[in-house]
């Protein structure tokens, strides 16, 4: 039998929005309203086991159709990536380590039993809304600017039968998105109820699978009402400390030994995402603080938190990912004991914001770096 079409980007079909219909707004305005503001264009792709891939269209922002019986409204047949498009500095256009994005989503996609695609082509999909709807919503007037994309993948197969979807639909949207890498004081952690974990050795939690975030909300609602921004999940009857909401999560300490270590959960047991972020941050930090600390992906509990805090060995701690950047945390609440990472000045401490800064002067072209990739 020959091969069904796989997606293709050199056959996207272009469809262009009347450019004076709507003018970008303000970036503030847009990110205080309740609705997400896209940009003028979306791109979509649908897929069908009987005829694979159609060709891709570049089209105007709107609502998509479905049938009220289609298999992601019923099973969570869906999974997205999340990126962000930068305004650089030298006023060049940058998405950061794309290649990392798509790789991610094919395999979510794999997990969840949607339609398989290159991910080359998935790249230059993005690239080639970010071509079109830049310009405009990224003006050069306004370096330090980003946009946030969302590629996304649903099974649309009209099908009640509990089965693998025969027909998706892939579709990219680009918004504008608050900025929220530095909460006033810092980020304040909640660890999960004992009852309520995110993730398990066996399930899904490396996918970034729909499924994943809805069921985790109502944690993170109770945590909020307590004035809190996020979950630090923990995972076992051990407490292993995970990740933090949809961010992965560092800790900077001392061991017993006087060793200094970043500390991150490990990615073996497919208990967290493997952030885009996270291993840049790995990275970089191998790289650049090998004189000054050891990088350690391991499991480690939050008793171990607690007593190198108890013993005043516990240095730094920051989330990572692509929402909230690098995010100092200042407070960590575990039950009845609370941990409090002192912020100097209100910033975050030393190695955060060297990290910080590096991967920021790449994604905004202060640095050149093969992690930035022009569009
Ligand atoms: N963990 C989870 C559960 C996430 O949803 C995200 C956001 N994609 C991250 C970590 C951070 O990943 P990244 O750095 O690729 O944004």
């Amino acid at each position: 039998a020959s091969a069904l079409p796989g997606l293709d980007a050199s056959k996207l079909i272009i469809t262009r929005a009347d450019p004076t219909a709507r003018a970008v707004p303000d970036e503030a305005t847009a990110c205080s309203g309740t609705e997400t503001i896209c940009t003028d264009h979306m791109i979509t792709a649908t897929w069908k086991a009987s005829s694979g891939w159609s060709a891709p269209e570049l089209k105007p922002y709107g609502p998509l159709t479905l049938m009220p019986t289609a298999s992601v409204l019923h099973y969570a047949t869906e999974c997205f990536e999340g990126l962000k498009a930068y305004r650089g500095h030298d006023g060049r256009l940058r998405l950061f380590r794309p290649d990392r994005n798509a790789e991610r989503m094919l395999m979510s996609t794999l997990r969840i039993s949607l339609p398989g695609f290159d991910p080359r082509e998935l790249e230059k999909l993005i690239v080639a809304l970010m071509a079109v709807d830049g310009p405009k919503w990224l003006p050069r007037s306004r370096p330090g600017s980003f946009l946030y994309l969302r590629p996304a993948i649903i099974g649309t197969h009209p099908q009640l039968g509990v089965q693998a979807p025969r027909e998706a639909l892939l579709f990219i949207t680009a918004s504008f998105m608050p900025r929220m890498d530095s909460p006033p004081g810092g980020m304040r952690l909640h660890t999960n109820p004992e009852d309520m974990i995110r993730a398990w050795v066996g399930g899904f939690g490396y996918a970034k699978v729909g499924a994943n975030y809805g069921p985790s909300l109502l944690a993170t609602n109770e945590a909020r009402e307590r004035g809190f921004g996020q979950i630090l999940w923990l995972y076992g009857p051990e407490g292993y400390c995970t990740e933090a909401g949809a961010s992965n999560f560092f800790i900077v300490w001392r061991t017993r030994e006087g060793a200094l270590q970043l500390v991150t959960a490990p990615l073996d047991d497919k208990l967290i995402l493997d952030g885009v972020t996270r291993r840049s941050v790995v990275e970089l930090a191998r790289e650049r603080l090998k004189d000054e600390l050891e990088v350690v992906e391991r499991k480690y509990t939050i008793d171990e938190v607690l007593e190198a805090d108890r013993e005043g060995r516990l240095i730094e701690a920051f989330t990572a990912g692509t929402a909230f950047f690098i995010c100092p945390v200042s407070q960590i609440r575990h039950r009845d004991y609370d941990i409090h990472i002192p912020m100097v000045k209100g910033e975050s401490g030393q190695y955060t914001a060297k990290i910080k800064g590096w991967m920021s002067d790449i994604m905004y072209g202060k640095e050149e770096h093969p992690w930035g990739v022009v569009v």
